[in-house]
């Protein structure tokens, strides 16, 4: 599932990150910018239990406010996912996005726009130090240490991918801040499923899809979830639109019928 791709024999991942504002990394950064010649380098700049940051133009306070949230958030993500100890985790922080873009380019083969970080396999994150910095990279740790548990996780299925870290990355949107579902419309996991660049519902929903799923099945069953690929199956659900639909009714009645808000259709 795209954007997977093989190159030089290895599989690589490619994950997205919502900017919390909604802006990703197309709206530049505040850090100072390399000229078109010469690139951002990166070098080792902090050294942690667990993380080796490597940065280059990012100035002292930003490595050690990421280094400091990824340490805080690492043992919740290993306990929740049951991965144990992970080995090391190596982060690379680009100021200059000209920089980013081009390294992403090379590695990839090509540049995906509106990106602010992704994740080379397990143990490499690489993140562009636009201002919620911080918060993207233990999205993007959350990611790594999920393929821990499910090797071949990655973007399989996209929906899933994303709403395990949006989950353990505590990225809650309050369903009634988002219209659509207000209006009763909540998408399929196949529309979940999107291309990046043509719907970001995923970015919204995704943190809810892991409160329902640890909420119907527990932890266990989220785990059983990710090393089945999606497959609602494993979790008792006759196809997708069954879970779907228990979905929907898990957010009403938790968000909307708790508010005393009313909608088209009765909770259960
Ligand atoms: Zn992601």
């Amino acid at each position: 599932m795209w954007p997977h791709r093989r190159r030089r024999g290895r599989l690589w991942l490619v994950a997205w990150t919502l900017a919390a504002a909604g802006g990703c990394g197309g709206e530049g950064t505040s850090g100072p910018s390399a000229s078109s010649s010469t690139l951002e380098s990166l070098v080792p700049r902090a050294h942690t239990a667990h993380f080796d940051v490597h940065a280059g133009l990012a100035s002292e306070a930003t490595v050690a406010e990421i280094a400091a949230a990824l340490e805080s958030r690492y043992g919740r993500v290993t306990a929740d996912l049951e991965t144990g100890e992970v080995p090391r985790i190596t982060v690379e922080v680009w100021s200059d996005e000209a920089s980013f873009f081009t390294e992403m380019e090379r590695f990839l083969g090509r540049r995906f726009s509106g990106a602010t970080g992704y994740v080379t396999g397990p143990s490499v994150l690489r993140v562009l130090a636009v201002p919620q910095v911080a918060r993207n990279a233990t999205h993007e740790m959350s990611h790594a240490i999920s393929l821990h548990v499910n090797p071949t996780f990655g973007n399989r299925p996209r929906w899933l991918w994303e709403s395990v870290a949006l989950y353990e990355n505590g990225e809650l949107v309050d369903p009634r801040s988002i219209s659509y579902l207000v209006q009763g419309r909540f998408p399929t996991l196949t529309e979940l499923d999107a291309d990046p660049n043509a719907g970001r519902q995923v970015y919204e929903v995704g943190y809810l899809i892991g409160e329902f799923v640890v909420a119907r099945a527990g932890r266990e069953g989220l785990l059983r979830l990710i090393r089945a690929h999606g497959d609602v199956g494993v979790l008792g659900f006759a196809s997708p639109a069954a879970f779907e639909s228990e979905w929907t009714a898990f957010v009403r009645a938790r968000y909307f019928a708790a508010a005393g808000l009313t909608l088209g259709e009765a909770v259960p």
